[in-house]
């Protein structure tokens, strides 16, 4: 196991930054055609969706392989520039970052209850 992380991360015991994944949908959904897909897509466990400065992101809630008991990644020499690039000078370990999502999804339930307020005609 290689632990090389900075004073903030290894106070960090939960690594909340490695315990997910996100994609952009590269489109805004606006069809009720597109709702109904992504309600497909959040009934799926630990599939979730959020707005956040205008664009549409699915995020996959899982612990990424390489992390370690205690935080540590265990390809830190070779991990993905995604995680070379990511800053932690604001980071989750400061605040959740749903806190600052426009909208946030977490299940079927909660992105039905969104349809139905913005399509009246929803069901129909
Ligand atoms: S970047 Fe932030 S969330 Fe990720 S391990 Fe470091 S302190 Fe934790
Ligand atoms: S490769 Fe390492 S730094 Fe990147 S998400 Fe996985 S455990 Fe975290």
């Amino acid at each position: 196991m290689v632990l090389e992380v900075t004073n903030k991360c290894s106070r960090c015991i939960s690594s909340t930054c490695c315990t997910y994944t996100t994609e952009a949908l590269g489109v805004t959904p606006r069809a009720k055609s597109d709702f109904d897909h992504l309600l497909w897509q959040v009934s799926h466990q630990g599939v979730e969706l959020y707005k956040d400065e205008g664009d549409w992101y699915l995020m996959f809630i899982g612990n990424c392989e390489h992390l370690q008991p205690g935080g540590a990644c265990a390809i830190y020499h070779e991990r993905p520039q995604i995680c070379r690039d990511y800053d932690n000078d604001w980071c989750e370990y400061d605040a959740p970052a749903e806190e600052g999502f426009e909208l946030h999804f977490r299940n079927y339930a909660e992105l039905l209850s969104y349809c139905k307020k913005r399509f009246k005609t929803w069901g129909r």
